[in-house]
């Protein structure tokens, strides 16, 4: 055995008593106070296991069980210390102190970097503190949102002012422009019939005049009807719309549009097939489109308005300028009503949305392809359908003169004496009787006097109304026969007086598709 260990575990060591040369008071001094200090250290660790055990939460855990080991061992050295009063074993108790030293050593040392941590762990008061600060930030936090909340309101309020007035903006540039067009229309058409009053024998001018006038009346009708759509008071009448026929009927129209500065080429592949829409809308839109592009190129350039079947089976109409194009902040914005670039009295921006709307009620879509400085293309995407003709369409279709194949009884109602009197002349130069009213009552008695074949009434006259007029007539004669002479088609009202059992014609009417309705009423 080594020099060094030999001391551990051989020789015959002096119990510690005979230094203190067995005096009683020393010995059970030492005895009582290690005892005392030896329990106090072995309830220690116990208690710091415990709280280290119950509460996995306590930061520092690992050193509370290293303090645990550090604190028992020092109850050892105090055990071994009475122990040796009376035994020699102080290999047994160096051991012990080497434990002791070995726990210990570690503790301090991982102690001190820990003491900022620790100090930095917040007290409960501090916690509290912490709180309540927290708790004042988040009723501030609340205060500022409700704070938001009422400017979002505001905010809101006064944007849908601002949208009232840019509708209102909207509205009186558009009755302005129809004024206009109209007065230029009015004057077509009394130009002509004064012409017809100075000159009534000469047939040939006659003739020509009177071509003249209807032409002018014709224009006037489109632009009531553009009307019509833009109130919203237009029935929509989705129909199977055959493109191809539409926009090679439309290229004429399309070229006074855009004026003589404007090289337009209509490129439109035939037998492209039908799309569910309101073909009047769907021309209004793409005229709308055209004149974009008009619009888009001030000193001329090429328009090209093409159809064709897309890849993805989708009819495709395309209007493409050569124009000034738009930036991508424009183009983002195109689609918004309201939305224009062109001074006030110019753009009323509701040309693109409108043309959306139209897409997206056909079940398509509308898409903006601009580079600014290099031209617009504007796609609107159109699923196909199958061609199925219903009635409306067909009798908007027959505006052609037939001879009427029965001579029938009428009852016509209209509170306008000149409208009146102009289907009358109709209706008797077609061979029919006609019995005229120019209200309700008088109508209601006229038929109780004898009942008509049909009644032919307008919708809005004063006191009672066309649909009123209806709902009684029918309750005293069931089976009377219906036809809507109307301004605008308010069709619901209509519908729910009648059953949608009735026909309905817009006026201004032809002679043709009068004949062609009451042909399908009767025949
Ligand atoms: P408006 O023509 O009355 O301004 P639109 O809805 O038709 O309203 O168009 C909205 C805006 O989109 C226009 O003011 C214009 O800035 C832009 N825009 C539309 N079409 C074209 C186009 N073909 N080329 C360049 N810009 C266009
Ligand atoms: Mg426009």
């Amino acid at each position: 055995m080594p020099e060094f260990l030999s001391g551990f575990f051989e020789g015959n060591y002096a119990p510690h008593g005979y230094c203190l040369l067995w005096r009683p008071e020393l010995i059970w001094t030492h005895v009582v106070s290690d005892a005392l200090i030896a329990a106090a250290y072995f309830s220690i660790p116990v208690a710091l296991v415990t709280l280290v055990r119950r509460r996995p939460d306590v930061t520092f855990g690992k050193m509370f069980w290293l303090f645990a080991l550090f604190i028992l061992s020092c109850g050892f050295t105090h055990v071994m210390g009475i122990w040796n009063l009376w035994h020699g074993d102080y290999a047994a108790e160096a051991a012990i102190k080497a434990i002791t030293a070995a726990a210990s050593v570690p503790t301090a040392i991982l102690l001190w970097p820990l003491l900022p941590k620790a100090l930095a762990i917040p007290s409960p008061t501090m916690l509290q503190k912490k709180n309540e600060e927290l708790a004042q930030a988040l009723a501030e936090r609340d205060k500022v949102l409700e704070q938001l909340r009422s400017e979002v309101t505001q905010r809101e309020r006064a944007e849908a002012a601002l949208v009232q007035a840019n509708k209102m903006e909207a509205v009186g540039q558009l009755t302005g422009g129809i004024a206009h067009d109209f007065n230029n229309l009015l004057q077509a058409i009394s130009g002509n019939l004064e012409l017809i009053q100075m000159a009534p024998d000469n047939r040939d001018k006659v003739m020509r005049w009177a071509g003249n006038a209807s032409q002018a009346a014709e224009r006037g009708t489109r632009l009531t009807g553009q009307l019509l759509t833009f109130s919203r008071r237009q029935r929509l009448e989705a129909t199977a719309v055959d493109v191809s026929k539409l926009l090679s009927n439309m290229s004429e129209l399309l070229r006074n549009s855009v004026g003589p500065r404007v090289d337009l080429k209509v490129e439109v592949a035939e037998g492209l097939g039908h799309v569910r829409s309101d073909a009047t809308q769907l021309e209004l839109a793409i005229l709308n489109l055209a004149i974009n592009g008009r619009d888009a190129m001030p000193s001329g350039g090429r328009l090209t308005v093409s159809a064709e079947r897309g890849g993805d089976e989708h009819i495709e109409i395309r209007i493409i300028d050569e124009g000034v194009g738009m930036t991508p902040e424009i183009a983002q914005r195109a689609l918004e009503p309201f939305f224009t670039t062109k001074g006030p009295g110019r753009g009323t921006g509701l040309g693109l949305s409108m043309a959306y709307g139209v897409a997206r009620a056909a079940g398509g879509d509308l898409r903006v392809d601009s580079v600014a400085g290099a031209g617009t293309t504007i796609t609107i995407l159109l699923p196909p359908v199958s061609d199925e003709t219903d009635g409306a369409a067909a009798v908007a279709a027959s505006d052609k003169r037939a001879v009427p194949a029965k001579k029938v009884d009428v009852l016509l109602v209209d509170d306008d004496p000149e409208v009146r009197q102009a289907v009358a002349d109709m209706l008797r130069a077609d061979g029919h009787h006609v019995r005229e009213s120019e209200n309700g009552p008088q109508a209601l008695l006229e038929l109780e006097r004898s009942p008509p074949d049909l009644m032919l009434l307008d919708f809005a006259m004063p006191g009672m109304n066309g649909a009123q007029l209806a709902a009684q007539a029918l309750d005293r004669k069931p089976d009377l026969k219906l036809l809507f002479l109307t301004g605008y088609a308010d069709s619901e009202a209509i519908d729910q007086a009648v059953d949608g059992s009735a026909q309905i014609l817009k006026k201004p009417v032809s002679a043709g598709s009068l004949a062609a309705a009451i042909e399908k009423l009767l025949g």
